[in-house]
């Protein structure tokens, strides 16, 4: 039998299929892998319909359609005052997870660092190892999960050529501050660097507070990917469509590889997506106020319980610290007794980390859930 020398070795299947599968088998709430239990808004889900059935059903541009490419460089210039080149700048891509593997592609050579920011989101450390990079993890100060700049500005050296932020940061839903970007523009300028803002969650942020995407700032945008996904921002995490803004000489250098990946990305759901931007021009406006809903809901009722936490600013996910309830268990023995024991399924976020410090006691719940199901999921966690 030919043996495959894998590129991979030590990767298996990802924490949120394999808490999902146990959610399934021991009939769990599921609040782990990230996705609504609700579905997106029906005007969108029949436009998806029709344009199937009215025969958009080949081949898009490989860029992405004109008339979606139109609605984000329109809801880009609403939310950030930015004016996109919609040709040059933007691309539609099948998700954000694509998006951010082109983009590393596009941008590491064999032997070059990429800087990452611990608990880190799944997808970006295989992708750099298949680019012949080297990742390099910062972790983020506890409590708050903010940078540790002198850390950071340590690990910059000639070899460094990409940093990759996520922002609103999942699993901790916290945010970046203006003057964190204005650091990072400081640190880089003069600098082969390179940036990915992984925005997936720019709608989700709560209490009147700003996101602060790279698309706000120039220095920093002339260096970076700008990336974001339709699944977050219109319940629909299943259609797996996303986009990416990027200078015109880097967005030159994403599609040589995107064509090359997935050539383009479904037809009709971009034109639905498209015809459901220009109808409801209001639902990104409204989906922070629709999230902050279910996010106090959440915290509210999980303030009678044992766990501590202090509310996500961004981000569909909560963390909660359980050290009074089982202050000698890891996170990977918690998720499982509380899954078999109490019938929640959460994500523990050792498992973003190269090397997590032997005191983390948090887990993640997910509130992207109907309020019924977020009521019985506090009712189990405040029964513990
Ligand atoms: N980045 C982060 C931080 C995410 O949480 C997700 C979520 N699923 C993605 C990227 C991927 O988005 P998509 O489903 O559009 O590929
Ligand atoms: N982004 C989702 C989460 O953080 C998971 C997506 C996936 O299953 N790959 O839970």
């Amino acid at each position: 039998m030919l043996k495959l020398n894998s590129k991979l070795p030590n990767l298996g299947i990802t924490i949120f299929t394999r808490m999902s599968q146990l959610a399934n088998q021991t009939s769990a709430i599921n609040l782990s892998q990230g996705f609504p239990d609700f579905d997106g808004p029906f005007a969108l889900r029949e436009a998806a319909a029709q344009f199937t059935l009215q025969g958009h059903n080949q081949y898009a541009p490989m860029i992405g359609i004109a008339a979606l490419r139109d609605q984000v460089a329109k809801k880009i210039k609403f939310f950030y005052n930015k004016n996109l080149d919609e040709n040059n700048e933007l691309t539609i891509t099948p998700g954000a997870t694509q998006a951010i593997f082109c983009a590393i592609q596009a941008t590491v050579h064999t032997g070059e660092e990429v800087i990452v920011f611990d608990p880190c989101y799944d997808c970006y450390e295989p992708a750099i190892h298949l680019a012949g990079g080297h990742c390099v993890h910062i972790p983020l100060t506890l409590p708050n999960f903010t940078i540790d700049w002198q850390h950071l500005t340590d690990a910059i050296n000639p070899k460094t050529r990409l940093i990759i932020l996520n922002n609103p940061h999942n699993p901790s839903g916290t945010i970046l501050s203006a003057s964190d970007l204005a650091q990072l523009a400081d640190l880089i300028k003069d600098k082969a660097i390179f940036l990915i803002a992984d925005e997936v969650y720019e709608h989700l942020v709560y209490d009147q507070t700003t996101h602060h995407s790279l698309l706000k700032n120039a220095e920093l945008f002339a260096k970076s990917f700008v990336i974001s996904s339709f699944g977050k921002s219109f319940h629909v995490t299943g259609w797996k469509v996303g986009y990416v803004a990027a200078p015109p000489v880097l967005t030159n250098e994403f599609r040589k590889i995107h064509q090359y990946v997935s050539f383009s990305t479904t037809t009709p759901l971009q034109f639905a997506l498209a015809d459901f931007m220009a109808k409801y021009p209001n639902h990104l406006i409204e989906l922070a106020d629709f999230y902050q809903q279910k996010r106090d809901l959440f915290c509210n009722l999980l303030t009678a319980s044992k766990f501590s936490f202090s509310a996500a600013q961004g981000t569909y996910f909560q963390l909660l610290d359980y050290s009074k309830i089982k202050p000698h268990a890891n996170d990977l023995q918690m998720v499982d007794w509380l899954a078999k024991e109490h019938g929640i399924a959460a994500i523990p976020i050792s498992v973003f980390y190269e090397t997590a410090p032997s005191s983390l006691r948090f887990i993640r719940l997910c509130f992207a859930k109907q309020d019924s199901t977020l009521r019985q999921a506090a009712e189990r966690l405040c029964a513990i």
